[in-house]
């Protein structure tokens, strides 16, 4: 046997990324705006397994989604798949625990999700999203109540968007009748936003008339200029846009936004961000039933999900830097150590952090030089009792007792921190 270990450079798999502490800063300050948003409407979090048996998302999406998902076997031979989005799993999670709970419920989630797709900007394979569901309301107001939320996350996050609010019964209503497949085409289409392409499909399958409805519908400018065949539908959608107006939120009606290939049945809505170019959809929601599908009640629900990743690529959050101290020594290692131990138990939300590398002073100092305070420990310092602390930034050094210095680095943390301190 060689002594002489094999060196190989390991990438990481395509469409994933690494994110380095600032980056998670930032994407942990976002995070924290969003769950203070939905936490204060109600919204409690929930958690589901990584992966998921297969049939839960080709129950919802059909046989195709396998396709563009990361499906294996284990070693079982089970069918399994990673989850590529969160709504399915969270049905299932109502369907088997929470049928019987009170309604309406109200989740939210923060999880990493799986599509086997081609990674470009704003697209990758595993990437994160935000999302609620309201469960159990089929009323204009729940769907108010989650385009709003939507609204004011990205808004107080300082994005510019537009957001566009539809309804899916609309155009459904008119493809009755018309088989899956066909349908599910025409939807397609209009949601890639290829008219063309739909007029030729249409009148080459012999759908004139319908196509002329369809028409109507997505070249509708507002909800006055809407056809009259789907009368509840659009008296549905006008409803939840007065509730957006009482709620002072901007939208626009677009009657073209469908969803895709998806599960949606009422009003549905996407928001797209300057700047962002192909990848522009930052967020997609709606009403929807799915309950029923995984052997529940038919239950009206409805939900978003927040592009996490795309929104990182366009926001610039402030990030809260907590005070930093370093305890340095000369020949004073425990002591130094010690003393760290204390700050850290008094002072709960500063950074406190020590030497490892053996080190002289002087080159502790020049590692800690971006900290805010440097508070050094040498021998005449433990024999006497007090601390020399040095002000990183001006240079400036006084000499403190314990206690003095606790309340002097207790009066220069910021707000946050103090207000953490005494929660
Ligand atoms: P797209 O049409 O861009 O593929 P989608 O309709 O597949 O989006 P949803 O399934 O509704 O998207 O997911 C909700 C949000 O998640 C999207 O609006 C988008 O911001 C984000 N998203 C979807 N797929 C990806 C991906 N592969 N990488 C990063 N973000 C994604
Ligand atoms: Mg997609």
């Amino acid at each position: 046997m060689s002594n002489q270990t094999k060196t190989v450079r390991v990438e990481k798999p395509r469409g994933t990324r690494d994110f380095l502490p600032d980056e998670m800063e930032k994407r942990r300050a976002v995070e924290r705006t969003m769950r203070k948003i939905v936490e204060s409407y109600g919204y409690r979090e929930i958690c589901t397994p990584t992966f998921e048996h297969l049939e839960l998302f080709t129950l919802k999406s059909g046989e195709q989604i396998v396709e563009e998902i990361y499906a294996f076997k284990d070693k079982s031979g089970r069918n399994l798949a990673l989850r590529p989005e969160l709504t399915a799993p969270v049905m299932r999670v109502f369907v088997n625990d929470c049928a019987v709970m009170p309604r309406p419920l109200r989740f939210y989630y923060f999880a990493n999700c799986f599509r086997y797709e081609r990674p470009q900007k704003g697209r990758y394979r595993e990437f994160w999203q935000f999302g609620v569901e309201l469960i159990g309301s089929d009323k204009p107001e729940s769907d108010a109540e989650v385009i709003t939320l939507a609204y004011t996350i990205l808004r107080e996050l300082g994005l510019d968007f537009e957001l566009h609010v539809g309804h899916v019964g609309i155009l459904r209503n008119i493809l009755k009748g018309i088989d899956a497949e066909t349908s599910s085409k025409i939807f397609r289409l209009i949601d890639k936003n290829k008219i063309d392409e739909l007029e030729s499909f249409m009148l080459n399958s012999g759908l004139e008339n319908v196509y002329d409805k369809v028409i109507a519908v997505i070249q509708a400018e507002d909800i006055d200029s809407l056809p009259d065949f789907a009368e509840s539908d659009v008296e549905k959608l006008r409803r939840v846009c007065e509730l957006l107006d009482v709620c002072g939120v901007d939208y626009s009606v677009n009657t073209r936004v469908v969803r895709g290939l998806d599960y949606y049945t009422g009003v549905v809505f996407e928001v797209y961000a300057e700047n962002l170019g192909a990848q522009k959809q930052i967020c997609g929601g709606g009403s929807y039933r799915l309950a029923h599908v995984f052997g529940g009640e038919n239950v009206p629900s409805t939900g978003f999900a927040i592009g996490f990743d795309r929104v990182m690529e366009i926001c610039s959050p402030e990030v809260q830097k907590p005070l930093k101290v370093a305890v340095v020594h000369a020949n004073q290692l425990e002591e130094s150590i010690k003393l760290a131990t204390k700050l850290r138990k008094e002072l709960r939300n500063v950074v406190v952090v020590t030497d490892v590398m053996g080190r002289s002073l002087k080159k502790q100092l020049s590692y800690f030089s971006e900290f805010d305070f440097a508070i050094i420990v040498g021998k005449r310092e433990v024999e006497r009792g007090y601390y020399t602390v040095k002000d990183m930034k001006s240079g400036k050094q006084e000499e403190l007792e314990l206690e003095e210095l606790i309340e002097k680095l207790f009066e220069k943390t910021s707000a946050w921190q103090k207000e953490q301190k005494t929660n």
